[in-house]
């Protein structure tokens, strides 16, 4: 650690990490940042922090750091320092051309879960008013889209249900698909805490986690599921809690949709459906499952609960691990299922909570960066939701979607899709099978990269503008509560604009006028076309500390704590019918493993910014677990170089043997871009959303002798 003086002032301000979304004061010495110290009033973290918020800002000052726009014709033409008026006006020539040549739906952008709501909410505007089409997404495609789509359809909106907060009343918490240790590490404290005054705990995940078994606390229940059986284990939960009568029938009755729920229950008491039927297909004994089904609806014997009428309040948690699946948006709807069957909604210490990766990605959705939805998930075929859009921005609206992250690369390949925005998203590492996108990224003519570094993705760019770090930003955030919070600037972009202005900027140079003065004038617009958003301005998040959506009064309510309190969004619940369908990804004589993936504490997600901080001695490297049954057969010790193939592709990465992973899957992060995960990672996908399927990949691993 390197002692940088005594601050002279520090600013409030939003971890641009995880999203838990901490809050922190930047302690300041002029310009420089020289130390950041949790925000004890912050309510996401009430003064605590883990070591990427505390300790990894150091990238934002990095040498690394690009401050100076670039074009060139080609990709294999060496970068061009030009001025950003220059830069903006190649990009905005080269679109215009591209239009003339291949037609307006040839062009698209991608918003980033890094950036502001306001920046996101500019490029979506960019794309749709400025390029006029909806060829917008976000990198949200590739992690929590199909909890857009399994929440709206259950519950009416895209949104995790409760506060961090509302853990403290929980009495059973189910965790399944996510590692809040590592992942979400302030929250895991708090849910720790929790677990060591007496809650009980279901984790349903492949691997064992460290909260399976960690000082102080013990799992009740670890169902180890072979990857890729999400949806077989729901059911089998919810087929105990309904055969053997344990729901909770005065809620169904009084909140939930009669037809739907009729349907489902039919369904769900099927023999298909039980555990012992089920068992096969997830490995999990039927004794377990029954065992964590009776908990997950009952409590265990003999503990106080703390839900209406002595029943007990469960809550549940779940992370990248339910929704990368080709059946990701199914296991979504299940759980909302069994959340909704036992009651266990629209109140303190109960609800369904997504725990979301990145700092932002709960804005980047909220913001209309999905082709198909405008701000606040209002569909863009809605002609009065279009209609108010179009007033208000001056412009005719397509009323039918764009396209999607992965349709853009297959119709780059196809030939009609030729040029993209890209602002703060690095595509080209963090996109399942790399040799497909690299394909898609090469075909097309102009391709803009807009990041604080020169990523994976510039390599195949023609204009490169430099980004702004969130040090250097005024705008929001919105963590995985819903909390919006405020990021505040505490130094001068170094590239000398924000991410905002750049935006504006292209709008301007392709014809469309943009004007704001200050991201908070972009809020303000938020505010007025989106009633979720209606009672949201910078004033109010300065007064409240932070606001939480639903927030569309202006009164002292700080918005909306607990969702579904006496409705649900869409009115009733609706109950989803989970057909378990079996992955595609099988494993043979030829890739006997599964390989899953997740992530380590000190280091976030493709790496650009932890890589380039202190945080590398705890981790430098991607390692496989790989179970020592595994191992021993193979001929690999611990430390070994291993060959890592699948049909996707191949990589090498050093063995860990560990028996935190099951016979017969492995387990590796993805934070460094030599380990390659992507390239052996398989182009399925969420049969809604199409979100990859990153966490079922058949493997083969051999030793190697030399890396
Ligand atoms: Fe930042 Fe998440 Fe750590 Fe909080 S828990 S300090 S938001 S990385």
């Amino acid at each position: 650690i390197i002692w940088l003086g005594q601050p002279e002032h520090s600013v409030t301000t939003t971890c641009a990490y995880c999203g838990v979304g901490c809050g922190f004061k930047a302690e300041m010495k002029g310009n420089q940042v020289v130390r950041m110290v949790p925000w004890k009033d912050g309510k996401a973290n009430e003064g605590h922090s883990c070591v990427k918020g505390r300790f990894a800002w150091g990238y934002a000052t990095h040498k690394d750091r690009m401050t100076k726009p670039m074009i060139r014709n080609k990709i294999t033409d060496p970068w061009q320092e030009v001025s950003w008026q220059e830069a903006i006006s190649h990009a905005a020539s080269e679109f215009k051309r591209i239009q003339a040549k291949y037609g307006k739906d040839s062009i698209g952008g991608i918003t980033s879960s890094r950036c502001t709501n306001e920046e996101v909410y500019l490029v979506q505007k960019l794309v749709r008013a400025g390029f006029g089409n909806n060829n917008v997404d976000t990198c949200a495609r590739v992690c929590h889209s199909p909890t857009g789509y399994g929440l709206g359809q259950t519950l009416g909106t895209s949104a995790g249900t409760q506060t961090f907060k509302s853990v403290e009343q929980a009495d059973v918490i189910l965790v399944m698909g996510a590692n809040p240790t590592d992942g979400h590490p302030v929250f895991a404290s708090r849910m720790k805490r929790r677990l060591r005054a007496g809650a009980r705990l279901i984790v349903i995940d492949p691997r064992r986690i460290d909260l399976v078994q960690s000082p102080h606390i013990k799992a009740d229940y670890h169902l180890a599921l072979k990857p890729g059986t999400n949806v077989a284990m729901i059911s089998s939960l919810a087929h105990v809690i309904v055969t053997e009568g344990l729901l909770d029938e005065a809620f169904v009755q009084a909140r939930c949709d009669d037809k739907s729920f009729t349907d489902w229950k039919s369904f769900i008491s099927r023999p298909e459906n039980s555990p012992e039927a089920m068992a096969e297909v997830t490995g999990v004994s039927a004794e377990l499952v029954r065992g964590a089904a009776r908990l997950f609806a009952q409590g265990a014997k003999g503990q106080t609960l703390s839900g209406p009428n002595g029943r007990v309040n469960s809550a549940i948690y779940y992370g990248l691990g339910v929704t990368e699946h080709a059946q990701g948006s199914t296991t979504v709807m299940g759980i909302a299922n069994l959340a909704m069957v036992t009651g266990n909604i629209g109140r303190e210490g109960v609800g369904v909570n997504p725990l979301r990766g990145q700092n932002n990605v709960q804005g980047s959705c909220d913001m209309g960066s999905f082709p198909h939805e405008l701000p606040g998930y209002r569909h863009i075929s809605d002609t009065t939701t279009r209609t108010q859009f179009e007033a208000a921005w001056g412009v005719t609206l397509d009323a039918e979607p764009g396209l999607r992250i992965p349709n853009m690369f297959d119709a780059a390949i196809d030939g009609s899709f030729k040029g993209l925005f890209c602002q703060g998203e690095d595509i080209a590492q963090s996109d399942p099978d790399t040799q497909h996108v690299a394909a898609a990224l090469q075909a097309m003519e102009c391709i803009v990269v807009q990041d604080i570094f020169l990523n994976e993705t510039a390599k195949y760019a023609h204009v490169f503008l430099p980004g702004a770090s969130f040090l250097e930003k005024d705008g929001t955030f919105t963590n995985a509560e819903r909390r919006i919070s405020r990021v505040r600037q505490v130094m001068p972009p170094m590239a000398g604009y924000g991410d905002w202005e750049a935006t504006q900027m292209l709008a301007n140079a392709l014809g469309y006028p943009m004007d704001y003065k200050h991201p908070s004038e972009i809020m303000d617009e938020i505010a007025a076309l989106t009633p979720s958003f209606s009672g949201v301005s910078f004033d109010r998040i300065d007064h409240h500390g932070s606001l939480q959506w639903p927030c569309n009064d202006h009164t002292e309510r700080a918005g909306t704590s607990t969702m579904h309190v006496d409705h649900f969004v869409r009115g009733k619940g609706r109950f989803i019918i989970t057909q378990y369908v079996a992955s595609t990804e099988k494993v043979t004589r030829k890739f006997p493993l599964i390989l899953t993936t997740g992530r380590i504490l000190s280091q976030y997600n493709v790496g650009a910014q932890t890589r380039r901080t202190e945080n590398n001695l705890w981790h430098s490297e991607d390692t496989l677990e790989i179970h020592p049954h595994d191992a021993e057969e193979r001929g690999i010790k611990s430390g070994d170089w291993v060959g890592i193939q699948s049909r996707a592709g191949e990589t090498v990465l050093r063995a860990a043997i560990t028996e935190r992973v099951q016979p017969g899957v492995v387990y590796t992060t993805f934070h460094f871009p030599e380990s390659g995960a992507n390239v052996i990672t398989t182009d399925n996908s969420d049969w809604a959303t199409n979100c990859p399927e990153y966490k079922v990949t058949a493997v083969q691993v051999m030793p190697v002798t030399q890396h």
